[in-house]
C-alpha cells in the first residue's frame, strides 16, 4: 500500500469543513485494487484505502461523498462495533451500517454513479430506519435457523469492502479515540465559522422503537399460519415447558460437601416421550401432513421422540427431526386406520398427538385414550367421528 496525499486527488473547496479532518486520517491506496474503498483503525487513527482507478478517473463530487462514507464509519463507531465478529456478522453489519450512512451523511446516487454498483439504503435492503446496532442484532436473531438463506440476502446487498478488513484487538479503543477526535474536528470547525452540512453527524436518530419487529420477513414468504398450525405449536411448548421442567430435581446430598443441597438432573421421573402419529390412509394430504411435521422438527429435540406411520398397524418408526425419510416413507403407505396399534405402543407418560382424518375403524377404541397422563392431541383432517374423539382427547381441527 502506498501513503496518499490527498489533497493531490481531492478539492475541499466545497466542503471545507473535511479539511478539518484530513490531517488525522490516513489515507492509502495501491496499484493492483480496483473499484474499492474501505476503512480501518490503527493506532487511534482512521485509515482510508481507495483504489487507483476511484483516485485518478472519478469526479471530486464522488470522491467527496466516498471520503464522507468512510469518515461516517469512523464516526458513528462502526469499526468497534465489528470487533470480534465472525465475517457473516461483519456482512450484516456492514449493510446496516451503509444503509443509515447513505440516509443524509452521504449521497448514494453519486456513489452508485461512481461504483455501478448498488450503495445499501434501507429501502433498497428493504429494512425499517432504524438504528444499525438494533437492526444487526434482530437481523441476526432472525438468521439462525435460515443461515442459507440470510446469506443469499447478504450476497445481494453487500456492495462494500468495510466487513473485509477483521478489526484488531484495540478497534474498539481505537474506535473511541476516532469518534472523539473527529468532533473536536468539526468544533473546530465551528470555532473557525466553517459550515458544517446539518446532516453531519448524520445517521440514524431516534430511539429503537420497542415494538418486537419480525424480521422473518426478509427470510420467509410471509405466509400467514393456520390456526391449526399455532395450536400444535401450542401444544409442542406446553409438552416441551413439561419436559424441562420434570427434568430437574433437588438431589439431598452433594457428594463433595455432605451440607450443600444441589441441584441435578433427575433420573427417578417417568421418561416422556412426544409422540407423532401419522395416519397414512388414502385420504391424507401429503402437503399438510408435511407442514405439521416441519412445525414439530423446528421444536423437538431429535433421540426419544418419534413419528409413527400408521395404518391398521404402526407400520415404520422415525426420529422425529428426520424430515426427509419421513416424507419419502409416507408416500408409500397406504391401508385403513387403527386407534389400537398406537396406544399400545405408546407408553401412559408420552405425549402422543395424532394426525389423521378420523376415519377409524376402531373407534371403541378411542376410550383407552384414558390411560395418558398427559392427554392425546388429535389434528382432524374431517369431521369424521368428531364428537367421540372430543369426548376422551384434545381435538384441533384443520378444516
Ligand atoms: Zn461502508
Amino acid at each position: 500500500m502506498i501513503s496518499v496525499n490527498i489533497h493531490e486527488y481531492i478539492s475541499f473547496d466545497n466542503d471545507k469543513w473535511l479539511m478539518y479532518q484530513v490531517p488525522d486520517i490516513n489515507f492509502w491506496t495501491d496499484t493492483k485494487t480496483k473499484g474499492s474503498a474501505y476503512c480501518y483503525a490503527e493506532h487511534g487513527k482512521l485509515n482510508i484505502f481507495i483504489s487507483s482507478d476511484w483516485l485518478n478517473h472519478r469526479s471530486n463530487e464522488f470522491k467527496i461523498e466516498l471520503v464522507k462514507h468512510e469518515l461516517a464509519h469512523g464516526m458513528f463507531g462502526h469499526i468497534g462495533f465489528m470487533k470480534g465478529k465472525t465475517k457473516a456478522q461483519r456482512q450484516l453489519f456492514n449493510i446496516v451500517a451503509d444503509c443509515s450512512i447513505h440516509v443524509n451523511t452521504a449521497n448514494p446516487k453519486i456513489l452508485e454513479e461512481g461504483t455501478g454498483g448498488k450503495p445499501c439504503t434501507y429501502d433498497n435492503c428493504g429494512l425499517k430506519q432504524l438504528p444499525p446496532e438494533y437492526l444487526y442484532h434482530k437481523l441476526w436473531d432472525a438468521a439462525q435457523e435460515k443461515m442459507d438463506k440470510f446469506q443469499a440476502w447478504v450476497d445481494e446487498h453487500l456492495d462494500d469492502d468495510f466487513w473485509k478488513i477483521k478489526p484488531n484487538k484495540d478497534a474498539d479503543l481505537d474506535s473511541q479515540i476516532i469518534k472523539d477526535s473527529i468532533s473536536s474536528n468539526l468544533e473546530k470547525a465551528i470555532a473557525k465559522g466553517v459550515p458544517i452540512p446539518d446532516t453531519i453527524p448524520g445517521g440514524v436518530g431516534g430511539a429503537a422503537s420497542a415494538t418486537d419487529l419480525d424480521y422473518d420477513y426478509l427470510f420467509n414468504q410471509p405466509v400467514p399460519k393456520e390456526p391449526w398450525l399455532s395450536d400444535l405449536e401450542q401444544i409442542i411448548r406446553n409438552y416441551n415447558s413439561k419436559h424441562v421442567t420434570s427434568s430437574y430435581k433437588r438431589e439431598p446430598r452433594n457428594p463433595i460437601h455432605p451440607d450443600i443441597l444441589q441441584k441435578g438432573r433427575a433420573t427417578t421421573f417417568p421418561k416422556s416421550r412426544f409422540l407423532f402419529a401419522v395416519d397414512c390412509s388414502g385420504s391424507m394430504n401429503i402437503k399438510m401432513v408435511e407442514r405439521a411435521i416441519s412445525t414439530i422438527s423446528q421444536h423437538i429435540e431429535p433421540g426419544e421422540n418419534k413419528l409413527l406411520i400408521f395404518d391398521t398397524k404402526v407400520s415404520k418408526v422415525f426420529d422425529i427431526t428426520d424430515t426427509d425419510s419421513i416424507k419419502q416413507a409416507l408416500r408409500k403407505y397406504y391401508g385403513g386406520t387403527h386407534l389400537l396399534p398406537v396406544f399400545e405402543y405408546a407408553n401412559a407418560n408420552d405425549q402422543l398427538v395424532f394426525y389423521t382424518d378420523g376415519g377409524f375403524w376402531d373407534i371403541d377404541n378411542i376410550h383407552l385414550a384414558s390411560k395418558f397422563k398427559y392427554k392425546p392431541v388429535f389434528i382432524l383432517t374431517e369431521s369424521w367421528y368428531h364428537d367421540s374423539i372430543s369426548k376422551h382427547a384434545h381435538v384441533i381441527t384443520t378444516y
